[in-house]
């Protein structure tokens, strides 16, 4: 409770003054103190002193009650003259135990007032007008000033009550749920930490934590392995005011215990605007993590196992389909058996390449390579694929144009764009592809005229496994690897990939590369990168 009014040192030296002020004034208008008067003169130091010393913290509580009762006393003392005397200090000892004792007290200081106040001062007066008066008045404005203030306390207790209830059930509200959260002052103090929160602290923090953000634990990235330091922790950076979702991190250091958490941070602003502290969530996400894992694995594993059959079943139809000696029937069937190997051979070559990207792992062997040759080639072969399907192909490639990829990778790029192009482009439609240099970067341009993207739809191409529903509803044979390969590619390139499409009019895949790698220079020489090398400015049909 906030009030504990255990000690009336200080009330008992205020009722002290002004029942010594009242004896000056008497004495100096030049009443002369008879007995009792005199007796509350002498009494009164002797009662403060002995305020001053009892041990107030240790004593129970009726003797503050007692302590009222006696300055009460000593206020009736005070009035055995018969002029009578002022009463009005009453007030004091009865704001005191309103304040300390509600109700209870003001039913003292009714039961005080008129034992040791009232009555002996109206047997030693005498029942006169203005001595019934003062005496009735006296009590009545000490039992209402009790119980007033008896009745501030009671609300105000009532509403340090009910905010302390609201926290205890903030509290176990914060409990219940299986998010670790966390608030941060301006400071980046941690000033409040739900349970959850507190055991993967431990976790974090085997030594112990010292409640200010950033502080460094065995804490890691994403990898598992490599420890956070101080301005990537998650605190940290939400006490520099960022906002971000799902920052992955793995607290502990025992592989049987460690857990991997999904962190989000919220700001806190007061009504000026300004950083007023952060609210943070840990989500425990290490199932999933787990899980994730094995999928990878399991993924990984099963293609590489693929991969050596199908090599041999591909080696071997080779071979059989250069024989000479073979009926039609036979190469016909041969053909259909290459074909769906191809076929097989790329998607398991898609998944492995998924579950490398999946762990990070686009390894890129970047060298000087014209990539202008890159598209022609690629362009080439599926050049039979363009004719079967009666489309129109436009170009619009430099001659040469020589950046720092990785020329296998980049390929990859171009095929599986064109590859997309050719599928999803129905017979007679039309395709155009565009090399050039725009503003500084290299920029690659994929169009078709095909069924097109929905809105919903081109934000999630880049996805793994997704499929666009017009795709799948029109049975166009695909996973939804490509282009998150394609995707993968590219960023680990430093590039960007866009995609605009109309459903029904057609898709346009734009891929932008920075020119220059860091560290690497372009060879001199006239303008080998430059668009002025191109062929014809105008798309010319293949
Ligand atoms: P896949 O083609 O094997 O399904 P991708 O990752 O290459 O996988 O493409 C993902 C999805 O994006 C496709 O399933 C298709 O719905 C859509 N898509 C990609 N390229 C095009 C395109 N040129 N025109 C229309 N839709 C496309």
């Amino acid at each position: 409770m906030w009030i504990e009014p255990r000690d009336p040192r200080l009330p008992q030296l205020g009722f002290s003054l002004m029942f010594l002020l009242d004896m000056v004034l008497r004495i100096a208008g030049g009443v002369e103190l008879l007995t009792g008067p005199l007796l509350g003169l002498v009494l009164v130091p002797v009662v403060w002193v002995v305020t001053l010393l009892l041990p107030w913290r240790r004593m129970p509580q009726w003797c503050l009650a007692a302590l009222c009762v006696v300055d009460i006393g000593l206020i009736g003392l005070s009035r055995l003259d018969p002029v009578g005397g002022s009463a009005l200090l009453v007030v004091i000892p009865a704001m005191w135990l309103g304040f300390v004792y509600g109700v209870r007290g003001a039913v003292v200081t009714g039961v005080a007032t008129v034992g040791l106040v009232m009555v002996p001062g109206l047997v030693y007066i005498g029942v006169t007008g203005i001595n019934l008066s003062r005496s009735v008045v006296t009590t009545v404005l000490a039992v209402v000033v009790a119980l007033g203030l008896a009745n501030v306390v009671h609300r105000v207790r009532g509403g340090q009550e009910m905010i302390e209830l609201q926290r205890r059930v903030g509290e176990a509200t914060l409990d219940t749920v299986d998010v670790g959260l966390v608030l941060l002052d301006s400071q980046g103090r941690y000033t409040t930490m739900n349970r959850r929160h507190h055991d993967f602290i431990r976790l974090a923090f085997p030594h112990g934590h010292g409640g200010v953000a950033g502080q460094l634990g065995e804490v890691y990235h994403e990898d598992g392995e490599t420890l956070v330091q101080h301005e990537d922790m998650p605190t940290y950076r939400a006490t520099q005011g960022e906002e971000f979702d799902d920052h992955l991190i793995w607290v502990g250091s025992d592989p049987l215990t460690r857990r991997a958490l999904s962190v989000s941070s919220r700001v806190v602003r007061d009504d000026q605007g300004r950083f007023a502290g952060a609210a943070l969530a840990y989500k425990d996400v290490t199932d999933f993590m787990r899980a994730l894992q094995v999928k990878e694995e399991f993924v990984a594993s099963v293609s590489h196992e693929l991969r050596t059959p199908l090599t041999s079943i591909h080696g071997f139809t080779s071979l059989v389909l250069e024989r000479d000696d073979l009926p039609d029937e036979v190469r016909h069937q041969l053909g259909v058996v290459a074909r769906n190997v191809d076929r097989l051979d790329r998607l398991v070559s898609d998944l492995l390449q998924t579950a490398q990207v999946e762990r990070g792992l686009v390894h890129l062997e970047r060298e000087r390579t014209d990539i202008a040759a890159l598209v022609r080639q690629s362009i080439e072969e599926a050049r039979p694929a363009i004719e079967g399907a009666q489309l129109t192909l436009a170009t619009r490639i430099p001659q040469h144009l020589i950046v720092t990829v990785d020329p296998q990778r980049f390929s990859q790029v171009i095929d599986n764009l064109l590859s997309n192009a050719v599928k999803y482009t129905p017979d007679g439609g039309r395709i155009e592809v565009d090399l050039s240099i725009t503003h500084e970067r290299v920029e690659l341009v994929v169009l078709d005229t095909g069924i097109g993207i929905s809105m919903r739809d081109r934000t999630h191409v880049f996805s793994r496994f997704f499929r666009a529903s017009h795709a799948a509803r029109q049975s166009i044979q695909g996973i939804g690897l490509g282009l998150s390969i394609t995707k993968a590619i590219v960023d680990s390139h430093g590039g960007r990939i866009e995609v605009e499409s109309e459903e029904g009019r057609g898709s346009t895949f734009r891929v932008r590369l920075p020119l220059d790698v860091p560290g690497e220079r372009r060879p001199p020489g006239p303008g080998r990168n430059h668009p002025s090398d191109t062929a014809p400015g105008q798309p010319a049909p293949v």
